[in-house]
């Protein structure tokens, strides 16, 4: 999808004034908030994640509200900060940030290893190669990637403990990864 389609499909990718809210009058699709997700994640799962979110707010009748603050990388893992989500979506969250910390944040590739070099982040072998990274510096004893996230809390007095899915969502990467289908970016 181009800007001008993602913008249509998901509103809530349109850049908007942090502080007002409003969307800048000379606004011309040159780009989104997507943009911010770093190229292999975007690759692997940006309009995967995008298109979750989109259903899960349409479901609660709250797309017109939902808003970015800010997408980024942080220690290896995608961070995504918005308002006016509902638990789903919040659960959509955390899925794509956990399965973000076991895909190439520059190449997308499902086979990536966390690296520390004083800067942490998840990379490829391929994209190792790249003068300043050591890929003997990848840890390689972390757990495979779960078949779910167990969440607990304490919420309103009562604590709680929630399941999310992974796995279907991280085959369904894997496949479009093996059959070519990612996304541009
Ligand atoms: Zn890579």
């Amino acid at each position: 999808m181009n800007n001008k389609e993602l913008c249509e499909r998901y509103s809530f990718l349109i850049p908007r004034n942090r502080f007002t809210g409003k969307i800048s009058d000379d606004f011309d699709y040159s780009y989104t908030e997507l943009d911010a997700m770093p190229d292999g994640w975007r690759k692997a799962f940006g309009e995967r994640m995008c298109e979750e979110i989109r259903d899960a707010l349409i479901e609660a009748n709250c797309l017109d509200g939902y808003r970015i603050s800010q997408i980024k990388e942080k220690y290896g893992t995608l961070r995504w900060y918005d308002f006016g989500a509902t638990q789903k979506v919040y659960d959509i969250i955390s899925k794509y940030e956990y399965i973000s910390g076991f895909i190439c944040q520059h190449c997308g590739s499902p086979y990536a290893k966390e690296f520390n070099d004083g800067w942490i982040s998840t990379i490829c072998e391929n994209c190792a190669k790249i003068p300043h990274l050591d890929w003997i510096n990848a840890t390689d004893d972390r757990e495979p990637i779960k078949k779910s996230l167990i969440i607990t809390g304490y919420s309103n007095g009562e604590s709680y403990t929630r399941e999310i899915p992974v796995w279907d969502t991280w085959c369904a990467i894997i496949e479009d990864y093996l059959s070519g289908k990612y996304g541009d970016k």
